[in-house]
């Protein structure tokens, strides 16, 4: 079977290499407080600020998932007023850690798969926090970036933080924008679940460290001044995913040989090859409408005659496609658009769908 699910997916080529690798080199039972982990913690950190041009004054850490992200960040750079930009289900989960945490979270709602710009929205002068989910994946819209960027000249008082989860490692930031940035790696990077990445700005870890010396709750084991002194040591309090962060650092050398450049082109030769054949189809349309706002990684299509005939069909043939994300299950089909998925494999997923 070949996975086009956004999330868990399919697994990038190698992994299952690395993955027998790891046991063979007895990876799993290795202790994190041994030199062979902080090498390639090490390592993980250098390939992957090399890999997506991240700042050297920009920190890097780990957590169990992106949702863990989420709540780390609103503890430690939230007194009371985040915003939030919500345009599906992601974006929501976001908002609700806030309320969960009771800060005083405000937000914007969109209709989710509608194109809006952000920067047309007004904010409060007093937010701590805006919240853009960059690329939703239950609706498959993407915010372009410099609409998120005006943002920063419009509130230069409020950190930014952007959820990247479906579209890295497509998408190519500028972050001296932006605060925090997040991501797990069973989506994009073609890994089992159970690891996010949360990269954090000197401004936002400034910001930690005052609500921590305030008094503020801004966490335990996982507040950022604790990532940040066991990070330097390339450790964790915590015994962490030792065998994802293993795999991780192997798939981040496989990512930096193939070269970034080569992945962004091929993804949206990709994209292109998935749209254009849904905007001509007779039947089987792009849920987003304005094409500015189609996301390249996460291919949402309608299914006026239902979903489930044509993930069986899918399935027949050896692929799996996701389903449409909660109320939409039946009505739609979400194609991932991955670094695991080759050029091959997408033309004869397209060639298995009938017309
Ligand atoms: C999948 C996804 C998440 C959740 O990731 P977890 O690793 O399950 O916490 C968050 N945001 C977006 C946009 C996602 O696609």
């Amino acid at each position: 079977m070949v996975y086009f699910t956004p999330g868990p997916s399919q697994l990038y080529p190698t992994v299952k290499g690395h993955i027998l690798k790891a046991l063979e080199d007895d990876i799993p039972s290795l202790s994190h407080r041994s030199e062979k982990f902080h090498e390639f913690v090490k390592d993980s950190y250098i390939s992957l600020r090399k890999l997506l041009s991240i700042p050297e004054d920009y920190s890097i850490f780990y957590t169990a998932s992106a949702t863990e992200a989420m709540e780390r960040i609103i503890e430690n750079c939230v007194a009371k007023k985040s915003f939030h930009f919500v345009n599906g289900s992601f974006a929501k989960r976001f908002y609700q850690i806030a309320k969960d945490l009771k800060k005083e979270p405000e937000a914007k709602f969109f209709d989710v798969g509608k194109a809006f710009n952000c920067s047309d929205v007004s904010i409060h002068r007093n937010t701590e926090l805006i919240a853009i989910t960059q690329t939703e994946t239950s609706g498959g819209v993407s915010i372009p970036l410099k609409d998120i960027y005006a943002l920063r000249k419009q509130h230069p008082q409020a950190l930014i933080t952007i959820d990247i989860v479906s579209s890295i490692p497509y998408v190519n930031l500028d972050y001296s924008k932006l605060d925090c940035i997040f991501f797990s790696v069973q989506k994009g990077f073609g890994l089992p679940a159970g690891l996010g990445i949360l990269i954090v700005s000197p401004r936002a870890m400034d910001k930690a460290l005052f609500l921590m010396q305030k008094g503020f709750n801004v966490g335990s084991y996982h507040k950022f001044h604790t990532l940040k002194e066991q990070g330097d040591k390339f450790q964790t309090i915590e015994t962490p995913n030792v065998l994802g962060i293993f795999l991780f650092h192997k798939v981040l050398q496989d990512f930096l040989e193939v070269g970034i450049e080569t992945i962004r082109k091929q993804t949206e030769e990709k994209a292109t090859t998935l749209y254009d054949f849904f905007d001509n189809h007779r039947t089987l349309q792009p849920f987003v409408s304005e094409k500015k706002y189609r996301s390249k990684t996460v291919v949402i299509i309608g299914t006026p005659d239902g979903s489930k005939p044509i993930l069986a069909k899918l399935k027949e043939h050896g692929y799996v496609v996701g389903s449409g994300y909660g109320e939409m299950k039946e009505n739609q089909i979400r194609i991932a658009n991955f670094p695991a998925h080759s050029t091959n494999d997408m033309k004869h997923l397209l060639q298995a769908i009938p017309q």
